[in-house]
């Protein structure tokens, strides 16, 4: 039989209010993928499980096996991220960067890298030099990590390699297409100009954070890689992620004898 409680490190990405008093948190740990278990009377004021359960954070935590959802009985900060906290538009990133993860982690399976990709990124927000280029980079390796990684080098039809020019990212193949296939693809295509297909290509290619460099980027290119990864990101979440994840969990609240988890 297994054991009835658990303790692992994880990440606090969301929260819920439950009932009166009490939250469901959303956690990211390396080896079970996203836990969202109760904790229980942290509402009210001054309880030493709430004061340790910030958004961001990295706790040490334990928890009892629920029939749907676990129940917290212990948690401990290990690091909270004092510069973003101190910084509202890195803290509005960090934020970002724990609601992204949180679509993207799997329930109930190990996810060592997205864990240990997501840690980094939440460390290094602090001091990033640009932590616009930062986050983007974030959401292409979450993209990679999780198999959605986009086709921007060779036509996502043909394969034949993509030639510099403004190209269309089409989103239900997942990649750009050459001009000879434009009017294939599978459907919702984006335009992606030749100089914001070389900011992606350099947010793919950069396997490390720190070699992100600080290129000069104005502001409408940032605007429009912004809005190409967002709409990607939205469509892979919405298409792949969400459906799952629901078809997962009508599977395991079906039954529920408490009406609170039911909404
Ligand atoms: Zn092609």
């Amino acid at each position: 039989m297994r054991s009835r409680t658990y303790r692992s490190r994880g990440i606090v990405l969301r929260q819920y209010p439950l009932g009166e008093a009490d939250r469901i948190v959303s956690i990211l740990t390396p080896e079970m993928g996203k836990v969202r278990a109760v904790a229980k009377g942290v509402r009210r004021p001054r309880t030493r499980l709430g004061g340790n359960l910030d958004l961001t954070s990295v706790i040490d935590f334990a928890a009892s096996f629920g029939r749907n959802l676990d129940v917290i009985t212990e948690a401990r900060t290990l690091g909270q991220n004092i510069e973003v906290r101190s910084d509202l538009p890195r803290l509005s990133l960090a934020l970002y960067v724990c609601e992204l993860a949180d679509s993207f982690a799997p329930e109930g399976s190990r996810s060592r890298e997205l864990f240990r990709l997501t840690l980094s990124v939440l460390d290094t927000l602090g001091p990033a030099p640009d932590p616009w280029l930062l986050t983007r980079w974030f959401e292409t390796r979450i993209l990679d990590v999780s198999g959605f990684r986009p086709q921007i080098e060779d036509c996502v039809e043909c394969a034949e390699a993509l030639k510099p020019g403004d190209h269309l990212l089409d989103l239900g193949a997942g990649g750009a297409l050459c001009p000879n296939c434009r009017s294939l693809g599978v459907g919702g295509k984006i335009f992606v100009s030749e100089s914001a297909m070389r900011v992606l290509r350099h947010l793919q290619r950069t396997s490390r954070s720190d070699e992100l460099g600080t290129p000069t980027l104005r502001d409408s290119l940032r605007d429009e890689v912004e809005g190409i990864l967002s709409r990607y990101i939205r469509f892979v979440v919405e298409r792949d992620i969400k459906s799952a994840d629901f078809t997962r969990r009508a599977v395991r609240l079906e039954g529920d004898a408490n009406p609170q988890f039911r909404r």
